[in-house]
């Protein structure tokens, strides 16, 4: 079977279509033949080396759903046949964390495509409680492309604690986590402003159903306030915007936080924070709590996941170059062979 291997960590360039071996499951495993894959901007980070991988050559990617069609000694409740999602976060599965399904704190926190092999192969070996089942109607390409996304954002919109009916603001819409917070936002029955540097983008989410939009660059903090302030802030942006977010959102209101695209470091006015009791939320990736509620909030309650673009197998250095552009808002997703 073939695999996309990075083979050097200097970027997209580094991508190669190899020749692998087909992996057997082990036992509590199954393997699933892959019909879909997305890409994530994390497999541009991981192609330049931020993080680089453990071992050279990688299969990268992270996002996933197939067929299962090989089973592991051991395995109940799966089947060969069985149409499944891959939940791409894994963990030891016994410390105190991975018992209360807070996986995301356990020392041997992986994702797969950053620390494992990934997704981006004919075929692929995951623990079974990696494999969700895939709702039938959801069409293949959504499938596997919605799930590190949704659930990432589902985890913060948890955290922060937004309830329907509340006002959520996301920074910056055009990025993947954050159109998924604005889609699980509208499907939640909340009222959703989010932000960009770009009309298109805005019309878009207007279009999804957001109720406004307001330019990145401007004076959105005023803007949002004007129209009562919200309730949560997630902003992924970070020191370019968080100033505007901190006048955005409510006294006592909460900023939740999962990457930071503008840079690392950010100045505070801490006077801000305290006097205005905000809340700032760190947030990573998702429990497979989490990953099961948003496949629910996809598969089930019908919150938008949108495919941009789906890509043969073949082209994924074609794929990765048109994710960083960033002219797309949804899921740039690749369709395996068959
Ligand atoms: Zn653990």
């Amino acid at each position: 079977m073939r695999a996309w291997q990075l083979t050097d960590t200097k970027g997209i360039g580094s991508y190669a279509l190899n020749e692998v071996d087909e992996p057997e499951p082990g036992p509590g495993e199954v393997r699933v033949k892959i019909s879909h894959s997305a890409l994530n901007h994390l497999d541009l980070w991981v192609a330049q080396g931020l993080p680089a991988p453990k071992h050279l050559p990688h299969i990268g990617g992270a996002d996933g759903a197939g067929v299962i069609d090989a089973v592991g000694e051991g395995v109940s409740g799966f089947d060969i046949g069985d149409e499944v999602i891959i939940d791409p976060s894994l963990s030891c599965g016994s410390c105190a964390f991975c018992r209360n399904d807070e996986i995301v704190y356990c020392d041997s926190f992986q994702i797969l495509g950053e620390h494992r092999p990934g997704t981006f192969t004919e075929k692929i070996v995951i623990p079974t409680i990696n494999a969700v089942r895939k709702p039938g109607s959801m069409p293949w390409e959504v499938a596997g492309s919605f799930g590190l996304v949704t659930a990432t954002a589902l985890r913060m919109m948890e955290r922060a604690g937004l309830k329907p009916e509340q006002t959520l603001l996301v920074v910056g819409v055009g990025g993947g986590v954050s159109a998924a917070a604005a889609l699980l936002g509208i499907a939640m029955r909340t009222r959703v402003y989010v932000t960009s540097r770009s009309q298109g983008k805005i019309d878009w989410a207007i279009d999804q159903g957001a109720a406004g939009g307001f330019d990145s660059e401007g004076d959105f903090g005023a803007e949002m306030a004007a129209l009562g302030g919200a309730d949560v802030v997630i902003d992924n942006v970070g020191p370019a915007t968080i100033r505007q977010s901190m006048r955005a959102v409510k006294k006592g209101g909460r900023i939740a936080i999962c990457g930071s695209t503008s840079g690392p470091k950010m100045e505070l006015t801490l006077p801000t924070l305290f006097f205005r009791q905000l809340e700032l939320i760190g947030s990573s990736m998702a429990n497979h709590g989490q990953f099961a509620r948003a496949t629910t909030w996809i598969g089930t309650v019908g919150a938008r996941a949108p495919v941009s673009k789906v890509f043969d197998f073949d082209a994924l250095p074609q794929a990765l170059e048109y994710l960083e552009n960033e002219e797309q808002v949804g899921k740039v997703a690749l369709r395996h062979p068959e």
